[in-house]
């Protein structure tokens, strides 16, 4: 059984009031990519995973504003 809080602390831009979008920049993303090689020669992805290395930073998807403070609680919330 999943639990599911009626109350939402929804994150909020202190700008504008967006609570929708938002967007993440990561600095010095090091990409892994996993391949598997087919009998023709040909390779296929097979799991691509992606770290950030440096600074996560958080934005309001519509004014941009900085909303690093939130990523704490915005990373505990991605499901
Ligand atoms: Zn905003």
């Amino acid at each position: 059984m999943t639990f599911h809080p009626k109350v939402v602390n929804l994150i909020k831009c202190p700008h504008c009031g967006n609570e929708k979008d938002f967007f993440e920049i990561s600095d010095d993303v090091v990409t892994t990519t996993h391949y598997v090689q087919n009998p023709d020669g040909s390779f296929t992805i097979e799991e691509r995973s992606s770290q950030a290395l440096g600074e996560v930073k958080l934005f309001c998807g519509d004014c941009e504003e900085d909303l690093t403070s939130f990523h704490q609680r915005f990373s505990e919330m991605i499901f």
